[in-house]
């Protein structure tokens, strides 16, 4: 939609070495990408200052997850003044498998955000609902429920944007369908009108994630409250190209 550039991110995930990174580079510069389009890349950690140096400048570097503060006896953790120093501007914070698999709550996610955002990250704050959630008629109320949490710390919605991922969707290869994605995006916005301002919700980018491929990408890129993606799987392979390209 006007004014809304369109924003694909892909989420490497626990995945790529050396060379695979090195490879899907080469693909990203040698291909001929959307200037329409703002692309972020979310590599591992240990791989971001190595991604960062290969890929077009052109191309936006985020880190998977960010502690929530900047520094200290937090073993294991990153910080997002780390992720700046060595060239990250963005952060993926919320992830499905960061909320079900390290029992991250909807409070310490917004925490996150808070402080990278605080720390002059831009931030893809994800949210989305199980199939069980969904199959007992609860879509909305999860989401605006993780929306509620993020609404609470973040006061500028500037440098956000949300992606919302369906957890039944994600690697699945059970993508929604465009409609599908297009009421849960139309009620994200109208809850946005609702709880933060219009004017967020005019101009707050929302992703759809779930299983995108090059082969649905078109289709969903059409529907007017979907600003992009974020996409798992598809994000390590070629394809990703075109479904940076999937509004041309
Ligand atoms: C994701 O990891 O955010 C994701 C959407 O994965 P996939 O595209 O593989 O479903």
């Amino acid at each position: 939609m006007a004014g809304r550039k369109f924003c694909v991110g892909g989420n490497w995930k626990m995945n790529g070495d050396q060379k695979s990174i090195a490879e899907i580079a080469k693909t990203l510069s040698d291909a001929t990408l959307d200037p329409n389009t703002e692309v972020v890349i979310g590599a591992p950690a240990i791989y971001l200052m190595y991604a960062r140096n290969l890929l077009p400048c052109s191309i936006g570097v985020a880190g998977q997850n960010a502690y929530k503060v900047a520094k200290g006896a937090f073993t294991g953790e990153i910080s997002p003044a780390m992720l700046k120093d060595i060239g990250a501007d963005w952060v993926i914070l919320g992830h499905s498998e960061r909320r079900a698999i390290f029992k991250e709550s909807d409070e310490l996610i917004a925490e996150k955000a808070e402080h990278a955002l605080a720390e002059g990250l831009k931030v893809i704050a994800c949210i989305g609902e199980t199939l069980e959630e969904r199959e007992a008629g609860n879509t909305n109320d999860v989401v605006a429920r993780q929306m509620c949490a993020y609404a609470k710390k973040i006061r500028d919605w500037t440098n956000v944007v949300v992606a919302y991922e369906p957890v039944w969707a994600i690697g699945t290869g059970k993508t929604a369908t465009p409609d599908q994605a297009q009421e849960v995006h139309a009620y994200l916005r109208k809850w946005l009108v609702e709880n933060v301002s219009q004017a967020v919700s005019d101009s707050l980018r929302i992703q759809y994630g779930g299983s995108v491929t090059a082969a649905n990408a078109k289709e969903l890129a059409k529907k007017p409250d979907i600003d992009g993606f974020l996409v798992g799987g598809a994000s390590l392979k070629p394809e990703f190209v075109d479904i940076i390209n999937a509004r041309q």
